[in-house]
């Protein structure tokens, strides 16, 4: 039996994950869960309510981890987080994605965890497996899986991965939290994509052939960027634009219907008044 109970995961953060997960097909993207513990009878519920892109510094294959900078960066946006929403809110998880490959997280993500559970037991992994492609419909699936990891049964040196039970919470509309770390997305790719062009035009020399496919290689890097993911979120933010303006509509009706009705009603009871 594991420490955590259950996971819930708001809609917009899980909207989040999943933009940065599906923006590189190649390469594993990485991040932090923010959200608060809540301890019941029936075990201890995680509540994520928002997340936070972090830079993978290792890009080799199933290197996840998080260096000490980015934790205490991202304990003090939690911080800021806490403040603002009156919650207790704090890191209580990661995640990160296995494009073309299995949910199931590797032996490296079941140690990296277990290595996250020393300092915060209750600490959670999360996976997102992306661009699965089945072959008979050519349709695309996202599949996604939270896990902690428990020492092993036949080697306790050992650990092996413990699922845990997560659902999707529904919410109203975007946070500002996690609105921020959307559009902080291709801001994000794009200066990972110049710093590894400006790397590359320094190392290349005078061939005018080498620059000019570096530079079109360049370029294909940034229309794909736009292509893949700040058209997806414009369209996404402007629907969310669409319905707040419905939202607002609909609420100053109703206001209107409510004023109505309380003038009627101070009417009323001023005729009853005068009567009596
Ligand atoms: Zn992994």
């Amino acid at each position: 039996m594991g420490s955590v109970a259950f996971v819930r995961l708001n809609c917009d953060a899980y909207l989040t994950c999943l933009m940065h997960a599906l923006s590189n097909e190649t390469e594993e993207v990485m991040g932090l869960c923010i959200g608060e513990m809540i301890e019941k009878i029936s075990g201890c519920e995680i509540n994520i309510s928002a997340v936070l892109l972090l830079r993978r510094m290792d890009k080799r294959k199933d290197r996840v981890e998080i260096s000490v900078e980015q934790l205490s960066n991202a304990s003090s946006y939690a911080e800021e987080l806490a403040i603002k929403s009156g919650k207790n809110l704090r890191i209580v998880g990661w995640y990160h994605s296995h494009p073309h490959i299995t949910v199931w997280p590797s032996h490296v993500d079941v140690q990296t965890q277990a290595m996250y559970q020393m300092m915060d037991e209750t600490f959670v992994g999360l996976i997102f497996s992306c661009f699965n492609e089945n072959k008979a419909n050519l349709h695309q699936t996202v599949e996604m899986i939270c896990f902690q990891s428990l020492t092993s049964m036949d080697d306790s040196s050992q650990y092996q991965r413990l699922e845990v039970p997560m659902y999707l919470e529904r919410t109203q509309c975007l946070s500002e939290a996690n609105l921020q770390t959307l559009t902080s997305l291709p801001k994000t790719l794009m200066h990972e994509e110049c710093e590894a062009y400006d790397a590359v035009i320094k190392s290349c020399g005078n061939c005018i052939l080498t620059k000019l496919h570096n530079a079109s290689v360049h370029t294909q890097s940034v229309c794909n960027i736009t292509e893949t993911v700040i058209s997806p979120l414009l369209q996404i933010l402007e629907q969310t634009h669409t319905n707040h303006k419905l939202k607002i509509k609909e609420v100053e009706a109703e206001n209107e219907e409510l004023r109505k009705m309380l003038a009627e009603l101070e009417a009323s009871s001023i005729t009853e008044n005068k009567a009596s």
